[in-house]
């Protein structure tokens, strides 16, 4: 091609780039009029690599409430989680139903998630969520010897009870402003409802934010 020819073809290239600007904004840059808690518990697990990817090219940030065994067993992964950009909380070691346990065996099982997630490089967890959401008054003040907020959830996805994907989308789309949801780091109907997942949020001019230690509650990340 002659040098002339060259310089026509990127003027006609550069003229229609103007005319028709690429919009590469990402999900997150919407509006965010309000944000929910998206939370996975029970990880890191084989099939946390390719939920991290999901969340990511939606746009997506999460709470990760990791188990004490699956981190120490997966600390790459536990990284892998930081480096996608979530936030690693404390679910116990083994997932006991701690409201059966001495005070002792509850402590055993929060400081030693605490240990394996520091220690695969995942920070001091915050956030802490007692196994199948059972809690009482012991289990709750050792947590916060820990320095542990308890974080429930407002809204179960059902997708530990086998939910279809449609179902776990339709949980999402009740969260309002604030608010938590309880999913799973293994389910594939999981998997497959996020971007589903993001495409409501945004249409409700909703984002997916951390959760504040402080009020227990979805607030913007930072
Ligand atoms: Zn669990």
């Amino acid at each position: 091609m002659a040098a002339t020819a060259r310089v026509a073809l990127l003027t006609a290239v550069l003229a229609a780039a103007a005319a028709f600007p690429v919009t590469t904004a990402p999900a997150q840059a919407a509006a965010c009029n309000g944000y929910v808690g998206l939370t996975f518990d029970d990880g890191p697990s084989g099939n946390t690599t390719r939920l991290l990817d999901a969340l990511r090219q939606n746009g997506l940030r999460a709470t990760m409430f990791n188990q004490g065994q699956h981190a120490a067993a997966n600390p790459s992964l536990v990284r892998a989680q930081v480096s996608a950009g979530m936030w690693v909380g404390n679910h116990s070691y083994t997932h006991p139903h701690l409201t059966r346990l001495s005070q002792a065996q509850i402590d055993s099982e929060i400081s030693r998630t605490q240990q394996a997630v520091g220690g695969a490089g995942g920070g001091t967890p915050k956030l802490f969520r007692p196994p199948y959401g059972e809690t009482n008054a012991t289990v709750k003040s050792i947590a916060a010897r820990h320095g542990l907020t308890e974080i429930i959830w407002h809204v179960d996805s059902q997708d530990w009870n086998g939910a279809s994907t449609d179902a776990i989308v339709q949980a999402a789309a009740r969260l309002t402003n604030g608010q938590i949801i309880l999913l799973h780091d293994w389910p594939a109907n999981t998997l497959a409802a996020i971007p589903r997942i993001a495409q409501t949020l945004t249409a409700r001019g909703l984002c997916a934010g951390m959760i504040s230690p402080q009020t227990g509650r979805a607030v913007a990340p930072g």
